[in-house]
């Protein structure tokens, strides 16, 4: 093994030449041929229609017939979305939710005066794990919020199960999921209703912008009033809403993102798998696990790095690949019982082991449809070759 660290190249952290030359972006969106958005969009602006306008509408029901559901709402973001979906659904006292996630799912559950209980997360594929929710349920529950981590859909089954047998709402925060399925179900079918994210470093892009999908009218219409300061048109408000409306021009930029969709999904999928395949034989480096029968949208793809095994932690393995020009992200770290805003909220007695161990281990990396399959290669290359230079040098240490 020690004559390994004479043919490993030292890394650029050790005076080796960078992986790659130049830093190159760790996220771009592909969007939408510009002309087709203009186009969709300049009768609309001729008219002066910027807002409350068709396109919207024509957004909603392209995307609901793309989820399979009866209704979709569009919204200012994911994070509006969220906050009235809880006010909508009349939720009270304590939410369940994940630790290891964003913290705008935590956000809504505060916005709403609400108190949030932290639920730990599976091991293997990093979503929030249903016994476990099972176990916070008190008589002050009322509502789940799951989230499907990455795009890998939740275990979706047992959650309803557990919902229903809680008399719960169910909400799903599908923020990375636009286009993931559950076995052949689209995710935006579960639960009381789903709430999927717009933005720029999401598959579907409105530029801002976020969409709830739901088969309950009287839901759906509650949202739309909820949208607009909660006022249905009478101009005497049903719940205390929000101005969450989504200009037209933001309709037009999903409108068309939906035609390119299908292709960054296949693109996000081509790449997660070439990184698994190239590092899978490093020792380790965990992945998450998806279902065979189920489709990750990977808006993200992590890995967690055992340091043990790798001979170098997490962070360290990030400034190394930075050296290399290499930029990642700890998608979730720190989670969310570990941040100010949320440590008091936290119960100490009922630890989050799992959620701790996996925060500690994440590092996404580079993931979009441009992104060349010399770079990918390029990447899995440089952490294979500073896992290997540590695991070598490690050894060459300890025989002297
Ligand atoms: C991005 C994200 C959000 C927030 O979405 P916005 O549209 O920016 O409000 C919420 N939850 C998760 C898990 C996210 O990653």
């Amino acid at each position: 093994m020690a004559s390994l660290s004479t043919t490993v190249p030292p890394p650029a952290i050790r005076g080796g030449a960078p992986a790659f030359s130049e830093r190159f972006r760790f996220i771009k969106p592909t969007l939408p041929d510009f002309q087709s958005v203009i186009s969709a969009y300049q009768g609309f602006y001729a008219a002066g229609m910027i807002t409350n306008g068709s396109l919207v509408q024509r957004f909603e029901s392209a995307a609901a017939e793309r989820l399979g559901v009866n209704h979709c709402v569009a919204v200012s973001s994911c994070t509006s979305g969220l906050m009235l979906l809880l006010r909508a659904l009349g939720v009270t006292g304590e939410v369940i939710l994940p630790s290891f996630t964003f913290f705008a799912t935590g956000h809504a559950v505060i916005w709403n005066g609400l108190t949030p209980v932290f639920a730990d997360c599976d091991p293997d594929t990093w979503t929030i794990d249903p016994a476990d929710v099972e176990t916070r349920i008190t008589e002050r529950t009322t509502a789940i919020i799951a989230v499907h981590m990455y795009g890998n859909p939740c275990a979706v089954d047992a959650l309803e199960g557990i919902a229903s047998r809680h008399k719960l709402k169910l909400i799903f925060d599908s923020a990375h999921a636009f286009g993931s399925r559950r076995g052949g179900c689209p995710v935006g079918q579960f639960g009381d209703a789903e709430a999927f994210s717009l933005s720029p470093t999401k598959l579907l892009v409105a530029g801002e912008g976020g969409l709830i999908s739901t088969n309950d009218g009287t839901l759906a219409q509650l949202l739309r009033a909820g949208r607009n300061y909660g006022d249905p048109g009478s101009y005497d408000p049903d719940l205390i809403g929000l101005n969450a409306r989504m200009p037209e021009f933001n309709a037009a930029l999903a409108l068309a993102g939906l035609a390119i969709l299908d292709a960054k999904l296949a693109r996000h999928n081509a790449i997660a798998t070439r990184y698994t395949e190239l590092l899978s034989s490093v020792p380790g480096l965990r992945f998450q696990k998806v279902a065979p029968a189920d489709l990750c949208s990977y808006k993200d793809y992590s890995v967690c790095v055992d340091p043990g095994a790798a001979g170098i932690t997490r962070d360290e393995l990030a400034s190394a690949l930075l050296a290399e020009n290499i930029e990642t992200k700890k998608y979730f770290y720190p989670p969310m019982h570990r941040q100010k805003l949320y440590r008091g909220y936290y119960d100490g007695r009922q630890s989050l082991p799992r959620t701790d161990s996996v925060s500690e281990a994440v590092l996404s990396l580079p993931i979009y449809e441009s992104l060349s399959d010399e770079t990918v290669e390029g990447v899995a290359r440089a952490i294979q070759r500073l896992i290997l230079y540590q695991t070598a040098g490690d050894d060459h240490s300890q025989a002297r």
